[in-house]
């Protein structure tokens, strides 16, 4: 598209360049003045004439005073013939000079060429303009094999230092580095250089980054390439843009090839419905048939990252392909303060801002979470016309990347608000209650995202396990908002049903996934499969009997309905605690977790 505008634009440059020159030739002759036919002859009455030259059908009068005009008779006629239709006297045209000129040729070359010529221009152009495109297309089809990998720039350099945290990988890393930097002490002792390494982790724990930063520390080029970029329309393309990748990487060795999102090729083969496939398979048998090619003197290390682990192909994982697998976790508190640390040197932060009370109240945040909360409170600071970002405003934005920005616009009638503050106080109680719920740390009526209040209880320190009290404290909790209403109202609204969803899928992992229910005892139901039909994964086949699933249905409702009387005896027991809190968030709409706290106590 951007071609065609271009083509498009020389050729009207060239049209506009032709008419100027041909307008400049015009405007010479407009310089003088032009008149009629009776105007000359009422001049050559006055004996104002001086000399008239005849070229063609064209007149260049010279006055008397010297100045200059021009006029135009049929060409048919001649001049005395024209000047005697108006019956001027003899003898005053007997005191004009009359030569006969030559007809101005380029006049008459252009007046009658250009017509002719400019079409014709117009034609050849677009031939050639179609031409071009024509071409334009072949040479794109022509560069369509190759990777279109992009090499990072040196000058951006990322080292470890750029990554807080993720200490494990980091030193796994290190070993690749070494790698690449002396690979002649490892051929010395007869070791084989791994090929392959697998970055796991959730999205935005940092692989990408980490990807970057080990070819910064090896000071090696960086191919770039993302998983999907080989998926293309046209079968074959991604087979030999993997030829082409390693081909220039093998130009540039010692290197590292990082393919990011390495699921979206390394599916397992086989599996799933539909053409592309084909195409998938293709694909991922040319980057296994190029790594097995390495010897050991090519010192090209791939890099691959992926989240979905579980649904690559075994083949990519057996010794001699990506052998090596660094899993990085979501960061620790430490670790979310060092990374928060890392992303504040460049924004003003006052000094009351602790960012460790941030890391304490993110569990569960990824990298990019922390990243984006911190650009986020920058982004609120800068709009309140703020010098430096406050304590309270990074504070705030941990709730506006979790649940969505405030929406104060979305303003609660009286009853809602009251509602709202019930459904509130119920979840917020029974958390403070039940000992394997995790504490309150805020509560609000505050609308963020699409939800009309929430409440934010974490855990008192990173849990890698959830027992079986957790969740069945856990479902309590979210029931609380449903009971309270039920409660105070004796009805419910809307507001509870994402409670209820979030409820009914905790009791159905702890019944088919966790092995947790007595009845069905410890084994999983369902098989999570992968299949790929119009681009959407159908999920889980079913493994057990029909009996079976009515009897899951019941221990999850009934996980359902004890969690519901767990929350409602609480409430009802503690009622005078409730319309505590709804008092104060009725007048203040939020409540932090010192204040809860002192409320309750
Ligand atoms: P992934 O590839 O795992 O999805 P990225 O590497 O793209 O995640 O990380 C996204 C962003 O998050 C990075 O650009 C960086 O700003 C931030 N980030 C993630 N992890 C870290 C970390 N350990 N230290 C510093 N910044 C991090
Ligand atoms: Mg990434
Ligand atoms: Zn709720």
């Amino acid at each position: 598209m951007k071609n065609i505008l271009k083509n498009f634009l020389i050729f009207f440059l060239i049209f506009a360049a032709i008419m100027a020159i041909f307008g400049l030739f015009n405007q010479n002759a407009q310089n003088i003045e032009k008149i009629s036919i009776a105007k000359l002859v009422e001049e050559i009455n006055n004996e104002e004439v001086k000399s008239i030259t005849v070229k063609g059908d064209e007149l260049d009068i010279l006055l008397k005073n010297e100045s200059q005009q021009s006029s135009r008779k049929e060409a048919s006629e001649s001049l005395s013939e024209v000047i005697k239709n108006y019956a001027v006297p003899a003898e005053k045209i007997a005191k004009v000079d009359v030569t006969i000129g030559e007809e101005s040729n380029s006049g008459f070359l252009l007046g009658s060429i250009l017509p002719f010529v400019i079409p014709a221009l117009f034609i050849i152009g677009l031939i050639w303009f179609m031409m071009r495109q024509v071409q334009g297309v072949n040479s794109k089809a022509m560069t369509f094999g190759q990777s279109g990998a992009k090499i990072a720039d040196q000058k951006q350099k990322v080292t470890f230092q750029d990554v807080a945290g993720a200490k494990e990988a980091k030193e796994d890393l290190e070993e690749i580095v070494d790698f690449l930097k002396h690979p002649q002490k490892f051929v010395a002792m007869g070791a084989k250089i791994p090929k392959g390494v697998l970055l796991l982790g959730s999205p935005g724990t940092g692989k990408t980054l980490l990807a970057r930063a080990t070819s910064g520390e090896a000071k090696v080029p960086f191919f770039h390439i993302s998983g999907s970029e080989f998926v293309e329309m046209f079968v074959g393309v991604g087979a030999s843009r993997v030829r082409d990748l390693f081909k220039k990487a093998k130009k540039a060795s010692p290197c590292i090839i990082f393919i990011d999102e390495i699921d979206a090729v390394g599916r397992q083969r086989g599996a799933g419905l539909g053409g592309s496939h084909d195409e998938r398979e293709q694909t991922l048998n040319q980057i296994l048939v190029e790594m097995d090619g390495f010897d050991n003197q090519t010192n090209i290390i791939v890099l691959a990252a992926t989240n979905r682990p579980d649904v690559l192909d075994p083949a990519l994982l057996r010794p001699g392909r990506f052998d090596r697998q660094v899993v990085i976790d979501l960061p620790d508190i430490k670790d979310r303060e060092a990374i928060l640390k890392i992303h504040a040197q460049k924004k003003p932060l006052e000094k009351d801002a602790d960012l460790k009370v941030v890391a304490q109240r993110t569990p569960g945040f990824s990298g990019a979470d922390l990243a984006n909360l911190l650009n986020e409170a920058a982004i609120v600071a800068a709009r309140e016309n703020k010098k430096t970002i406050d304590n309270l405003t990074v504070l705030n934005s941990i709730e506006r990347v979790l649940l969505g920005r405030e929406r104060k616009s979305h303003i609660l009638s009286t009853s809602e608000k009251k509602i709202t503050a019930y459904h509130e106080a119920g979840h917020a109680l029974i958390a403070h209650i039940l000992p394997h719920a995790d504490p309150v740390h805020k509560v609000s009526i505050i609308a963020r995202g699409r939800a009309a209040g929430y409440t934010i209880n974490l855990p008192t320190e990173e849990k890698k396990m959830q027992s079986y009290s957790d969740f069945i404290d856990d479902m309590a909790v979210l029931l609380g908002g449903y009971a309270a209403e039920k409660i105070f109202f004796k009805e419910v609204t809307t507001g509870a049903s994402n409670d209820l969803q979030k409820v009914t899928a905790m009791a159905k992992k702890m019944v088919t996934q966790y092995g947790m229910d007595e009845k069905l005892g410890p084994r999983t139901f369902g098989q999570k499969e992968e299949m790929i039909f119009l681009g959407k994964e159908i999920h889980e086949r079913r493994d057990y009997s029909e009996k079976t699933a009515e009897t899951i249905d019941a221990e999850i409702s009934n996980y359902i309905h004890n969690a519901l009387k767990t929350a409602e005896k609480t409430i009802n027991d503690n009622k005078d605690k409730i319309e505590k809190i709804v008092a104060v968030l009725i007048e203040r709409e939020t409540i932090e977790k010192e204040e809860f706290n002192k409320l309750l106590a």
